[in-house]
């Protein structure tokens, strides 16, 4: 068994053999993530022909480990990720009660993970309420640990809010209602050029043409404005000769802009609402900060087939948690019934992440050719006609046989 290991680039060197950490979640977690890892190890399988093979290794997260630990989030569970460098991870449950902060949350900032990554494409076939969901092939890259998320926060009358409403009066003469909450939006130029600058490096390792910093820097110039500013900033600095801004390409290159530079664009966030549905062709990568990037990041999952089949990543400087977008479901849970794709996808984004994109390629064409047969969970049963309905194992199974009919004997796609 082989360990992964971060380079001081924070890039990864990966064994034929590494040993992958994953948290099989509360609810509906353990039985997508069963459907997952029996999918994901199909497709190592049939694409590397058992030259690679990844060790899974189980950490605990939610309520298994408080059963098992007095615990949520165990320290060795922490400890263990870092050693794997990258995790597959299953929907927590935010446990109720007063003093719990979501498990998820924590994760990220524990491991510093500040991109969350989502990529939106659409699987022909695929349920849709938009005319060319074809078109959408976006990535988002959502700042992760600040903005108004960052969880400075006070209660209206709380004497926090009272204190620091008298200090904004006495100090900077602006005028507060007394009995409004406060919280506080943060938005720094170290967080702006560390998620600008991978997903810049994003767009030129995978020939994306262009990255759209989204924001709403009219109205907040200081902090969504400043945003703007440094992300074009970082463009310039840093890959001066692999970018260029919107407003200069002309200029630059009348004749089209040559494959491997990445176009460096602009836009409010409430226009980009408009156009990722009338222009999404347009688009590729859209850097944002933390709320904006919330919101699109949902709108977004919509135009190709809802959460259900959105997958996502929280990634920091190596590190990096692949997870279903979608919760526990809990009213689903042990029932056999919902839909993996979302944690399927996400363990096809953390193969391309370690580097083994032929089999991440025939997880996506075994998946597609599955929806196309029109073999579905009930969620997307009731939205297609003729459609079987199957179980999330039955469902698992289909792809898997896909998996193995996708290849010739000799392991080509076809
Ligand atoms: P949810 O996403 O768990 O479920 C809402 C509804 O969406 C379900 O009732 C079901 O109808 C549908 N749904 C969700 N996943 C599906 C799937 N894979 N296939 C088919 N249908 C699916 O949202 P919730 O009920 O608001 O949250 C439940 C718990 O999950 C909460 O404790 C919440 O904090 C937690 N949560 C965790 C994560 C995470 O781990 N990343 C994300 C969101 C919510």
């Amino acid at each position: 068994m082989g360990k992964i290991r971060l380079k001081a680039d924070f890039t990864l060197d990966v064994p034929d053999d590494p040993e992958i950490a994953f948290i099989k979640g509360d609810g509906i977690g353990p039985e997508i993530m069963e459907v997952t890892l029996e999918v994901l190890n199909a497709a190592i399988d049939k694409a590397y022909k058992g030259k690679r093979k990844i060790i899974w290794k189980e950490v605990l997260a939610g309520e298994k480990a408080y059963k098992e630990t007095g615990n949520y989030l165990p320290d060795e569970t922490f400890d263990i990720i870092r050693e794997c460098v990258v995790a597959l991870k299953g929907p927590l449950t935010t446990p109720v009660g007063g003093g719990f902060r979501s498990l998820n949350v924590t994760l990220r900032q524990v491991l510093d993970l500040y991109a969350c990554v989502r990529p939106i494409k659409w699987i022909p076939g695929t349920p849709s309420p938009i005319k060319y969901p074809e078109k959408v092939n976006m990535v988002i890259f959502r700042e992760n640990t600040e903005d108004v998320y960052a969880g400075i926060e006070y209660p209206a009358s709380s004497a926090e809010a009272k204190k620091l409403i008298e200090f904004i009066k006495e100090n900077f003469g602006e005028k507060i209602r007394e009995d409004s909450g406060i919280g506080i939006k943060l938005i720094s130029k170290f967080n702006t050029y560390r998620l600008v600058r991978k997903a810049i490096k994003y767009a030129l390792e995978n020939e994306y043409p262009s990255v759209t910093l989204v924001h709403k820097g009219n109205i907040m110039k200081y902090t969504e404005g400043a945003f703007r500013n440094w992300g074009y900033e970082v463009a310039e600095k840093e890959f001066p000769e692999k970018t260029v801004r919107e407003d200069e390409v002309f200029e630059k290159y009348p004749f089209g802009v040559p494959k491997g530079i990445v176009i460096i664009k602009d836009r409010i966030a409430d226009a980009m609402f408009q156009w990722v549905l009338l222009r999404p062709e347009e688009y590729s990568i859209l850097a944002t900060p933390n709320l904006n990037g919330d919101y699109l990041s949902d709108a977004l999952a919509a135009q190709v087939g809802g959460l259900g089949m959105a997958p996502g990543a929280n990634i920091g400087d190596g590190y990096a948690i692949f997870e279903a977008i979608h919760g526990s479901a809990p009213k689903y849970a042990g029932l056999n019934k919902v839909n993996p794709s979302s944690l399927i996808l996400s363990g096809k984004m953390l193969l391309e992440y370690i580097g083994w994109k032929e089999a991440a390629e025939l997880i996506w064409k075994a998946l597609s050719k599955t929806i196309q047969q029109k073999i579905v969970t009930y969620d997307l049963a009731r939205q297609l006609e003729n459609a079987k309905e199957v179980t999330s194992s039955e469902f698992g199974e289909a792809i898997i046989k896909n998996i193995y009919q996708e290849c010739s004997p000799k392991g080509e796609f076809l």
